[in-house]
């Protein structure tokens, strides 16, 4: 009987279930999704109740559509969105709702925050609204009621673990994404603990990402189709998770994931911390560390422009079967290279690295009369990719060079896309097979945890890929030409976004 293993990734917008051969072949995905919740400007939510329900319900359909007996599903290894915070009472029922990575409510408390460079130096978490830390030092500051009646803090994946096992733990590089965790003892740290107003009773027992928990619920292990001791393996977050599962494991391989955010990030055997703050250093296990640095505006902008501008595309695909991006990505297509000299500053979102100014908002610059919806589509992907490609100048600064680059998210189901992170980048892009990398690397973790593979390392071996893009030349030419353009606008237009900023909040 061929074993199985089942990778489950809680993202921002669905739990994705993937069920793969021991290869890394994938034999069924399913995904079901859940909605994020703005109660308030600023304020960004879940309901971790409506999360569970989605994660049990990608774990029952995907093994009914791969058809897959419970016996051969040896193992579970767990992926999730980084920075979610909920209140807990000691039934482990959820006191508040998940606050997630782009909850911008503790602005204030981060800028005071970020004048104590050592906490980031600690931790390795850059001091902003998405951390913990800071949402903590928020609830705290606000006599938030779910905070002070709270029995526990955790992330979504902890709220998970303890409800279906009852076990308090948390793996390395979800709780080195709190601000709470000191990524060189590997343990949390006491004096940010007190600033934050929290016990060390109230956060989990950190573990490394092969821990198992075991032992589900009968109920529960019936609704998700599997046996009650099939182990779950903690994993960690999807960012490091990422690069595993797409091989990304060795200096010099640098991984850019684009789901509803984006990444670019390194593996490093010590961790590195500066005072600019600019790029996170998260542990991941006892010998490894991912530094890189996130983007609020990953595919996020690309649903934007599809809800703002692809009303007839949405039409179309629904009318005719088809997918809207598709329909959209075609069009952008139509146009060269460089979108007739029309730059779109993606921060739509505000924007986390390198700049982390929750203010810093999204610009069309240049735009003329022969300018249609093409090349703002166009220019809108462009904008996310120069984006990235100016997190990993300030990467390469404390990881090295980039000599292999690897492409993941969602964002890789668009050739064109993907062309112009090649072309923008002038390097060779790898793409795996199933853009579901973070699921792989929970995969492989758990397959490493129930011994079924040897080591970390040889995942190299496992990863089926799909396609290496080459960049074009004379592309490459025109995007540096604009990029040059493109780094100056930042910094020119700040003190514009704070105005612009500052006057929304109050109209
Ligand atoms: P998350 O894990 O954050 O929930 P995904 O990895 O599923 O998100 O990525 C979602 C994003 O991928 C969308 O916001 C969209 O920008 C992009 N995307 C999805 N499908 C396509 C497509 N066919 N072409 C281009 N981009 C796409």
């Amino acid at each position: 009987m061929e074993k199985y293993v089942i990778g489950l990734d809680i993202g921002t917008t669905s739990a994705k279930a993937v069920l793969f051969r021991k290869n890394g072949l994938v034999i069924a995905e399913s995904e079901s999704a859940y909605s994020v919740n703005h109660p308030q400007p600023s304020w960004v939510e879940q309901d971790p109740i409506i999360i569970e329900k989605a994660a049990i319900s990608a774990i029952a359909t995907v093994i009914k559509k791969g058809n897959a007996m419970k016996e051969q599903v040896c193992a579970i290894g767990l992926s999730t969105a980084m920075h979610s915070l909920i209140c807990i009472n000691d039934k482990h029922d959820p006191l508040s709702p998940s606050i997630i990575w782009a909850d911008g409510r503790s602005v204030e408390q981060a800028s005071k925050l970020r004048l104590q460079t050592d906490i980031y130096l600690k931790t390795g978490t850059p001091i902003h609204p998405m951390s913990p830390l800071c949402k903590l030092v928020w609830m705290k500051e606000n006599d938030y009621q779910p905070y002070k009646e709270a029995d526990m803090f955790v992330s979504i994946k902890e709220f998970l673990l303890l409800r279906w096992f009852g076990e308090a733990v948390v793996d390395y590089s979800v709780a080195s994404a709190t601000g709470l965790f000191n990524i060189h003892t590997f343990d949390w740290e006491d004096d940010i603990l007190e600033i934050a107003g929290v016990r060390r009773e109230q956060l989990s027992r950190p573990v490394a990402p092969t821990a198992i928990c075991q032992g589900l619920p009968k109920e529960i292990a019936n609704e998700m189709g599997l046996k009650e001791d099939t182990p779950f393996v903690l994993g960690g977050s999807d960012g490091p998770l990422a690069n595993l599962g797409i091989g990304a494991i060795e200096p010099g391989d640098v991984a850019i994931t684009v789901g509803t955010s984006g990444a670019i990030r390194q593996m490093a055997s010590k961790p590195r911390t500066d005072e600019k703050q600019e790029i996170f250093c998260y542990g991941v296990t006892d010998d490894l560390w991912i530094m890189g640095g996130p983007t609020n505006n990953g595919g996020i902008v690309f649903q934007w422009m599809r809800d703002v501008l692809g009303e007839k595309e949405v039409e179309l695909a629904l009318s005719q079967g088809g997918n809207a991006y598709d329909l959209l990505t075609k069009l952008a297509s139509t146009v060269s290279p460089g979108s007739n000299g029309l730059l779109f500053l993606p921060f739509l979102n505000g924007e986390r690295a390198p700049y982390w100014d929750a203010n810093a908002r999204g610009s069309f610059i240049g735009l003329t009369l022969a300018h249609k919806k093409e090349h703002m589509i166009r220019a809108g992907l462009e904008g996310v990719v120069y984006s990235l490609y100016s997190v990993g100048e300030a990467l390469e600064r404390l990881a090295g060079e980039p000599v292999n680059l690897f492409a993941s998210g969602g964002f890789a189901r668009s050739p064109l896309w993907l062309q112009m992170v090649a072309d923008i980048f002038g390097h060779p892009v790898q793409v795996p097979e199933s853009h579901q990398s973070s699921a792989w690397g929970a995969a492989w973790f758990a397959l490493l945890a129930v011994e079924e593979v040897s080591s970390l390392e040889a995942i190299k071996e496992s990863i089926p890929m799909k396609q290496t893009i080459e960049p074009n030349r004379v592309s490459h030419d025109v995007y540096q030409e604009l990029y040059g353009t493109y780094r100056q606008l930042y910094a020119a237009l700040k003190p514009h976004f704070f105005a612009l900023a500052n006057f929304q909040r109050n109209s």
